[in-house]
């Protein structure tokens, strides 16, 4: 077997920019792509989980977050791009080639684009896979502008939320904050910001037990801790602000992580601490996390990938 130039686990748009880049760069990538039945590593990433999305650059009218990533998926596939529909079980990064596994198949390549994403925290509910898109979202960059005049919630007591409930004042008419404590978590100054905004309240010791709707969010059923009393908060809208997790357990003791788990990579540029081995999107990104963000470090991985492989072949 010989060894690949570049595989690219993940395929979301960071992975499938690196695969478009890396395949009209003639380095012919091989794009483990996940495995579709799956909601953390599910091929197309978590804008497969989405419906509209308004904001990346080249649709003014829209597209829904499925297409694009068919798009995506299609540009890589024309410059020879190949995929394997199934999700990688195991990497070793000490020896050169790289080995990659999926299940008992090894693949070898000599530099690795680690797209992996990452996947927003949820409530647990069964009600939410129904929702999600269809009134319950954990992005208010993407979605708060489908909200305009309406009551929505959201949940956490993080920076997230409180950034989230902040920026969906410019739309919604109103936001109520729901927190399962007496006490955010969040920083003193976005506590204050959210504080002082008049159109946010806040519904301490609370947690969401049931979203009702069948087709869109009609609302939420919410159960004070303390008192035990439930009530249904009319929502069309719920935004889910609890924290996200990089999906980086393949690679756990070998590429350097921060202390909330995501990637590592050198400034101004994808490069990890092993040399080869790059990342790009949302596994190394907690400050962004865009669509359009995530397609250009994905390009700035393959850029790096080629380079380094160049350099390499000298
Ligand atoms: P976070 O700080 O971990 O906060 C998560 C919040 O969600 C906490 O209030 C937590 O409650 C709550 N929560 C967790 N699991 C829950 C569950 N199952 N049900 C209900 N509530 C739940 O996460 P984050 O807000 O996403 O922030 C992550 C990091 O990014 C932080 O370091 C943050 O400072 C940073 N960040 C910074 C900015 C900024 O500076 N502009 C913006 C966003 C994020 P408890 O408090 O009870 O644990």
């Amino acid at each position: 077997m010989s060894a690949r130039n570049v595989i690219i686990i993940g395929s979301g748009p960071a992975g499938l920019t690196a695969a478009i880049y890396t395949a009209r760069a003639n380095l012919a990538p091989l794009v483990i792509e996940g495995e579709p039945s799956s909601t953390s590593d599910q091929p197309g990433g978590q804008l497969m989980l989405t419906t509209d999305v308004e904001n990346f650059p080249g649709f003014p009218e829209g597209i829904m977050g499925p297409e694009l990533m068919t798009k995506f998926r299609e540009q890589a596939q024309r410059f020879g791009a190949e995929f394997i529909t199934e999700r990688v079980t195991a990497v070793d990064l000490s020896v050169r080639p790289f080995r990659v596994s999926v299940r008992d198949t090894v693949h070898e390549a000599d530099a690795v684009i680690v797209s992996t994403g990452a996947q927003s925290m949820m409530l647990g509910l069964e009600s939410e896979a129904r929702l999600l898109g269809h009134g319950l979202s954990t992005c208010a960059t993407c979605d708060g502008f489908f909200f305009r005049g309406q009551e929505i919630a959201v949940v956490g007591g993080g920076d997230s939320a409180m950034e989230e409930a902040t920026f969906l004042t410019r739309f919604a008419a109103k936001v109520t904050v729901i927190h399962r404590r007496d006490a955010l978590r969040a920083s003193k100054i976005m506590q204050d910001r959210a504080f002082n905004n008049p159109k946010i309240e806040f519904r301490w010791n609370t947690v969401v037990d049931d979203l009702v709707g069948t087709d869109r969010l009609e609302g939420a059923v919410v159960r004070d801790v303390l008192t035990g009393e439930t009530a249904t908060l009319p929502v069309t809208g719920l935004f889910v602000a609890i924290g996200h997790t990089p999906n980086t357990a393949l690679f756990a003791g070998v590429l350097d992580q921060d202390d909330e788990g995501y990637l590592v990579t050198h400034p101004g540029s994808s490069a990890t601490n092993i040399p080869g081995v790059f990342a790009c999107g949302d596994v190394q990104d907690h400050t962004y996390r865009q669509a359009v963000t995530a397609a250009g470090s994905g390009c700035m991985a393959a850029i790096d990938a080629e380079r380094w492989l160049e350099a390499k072949s000298d």
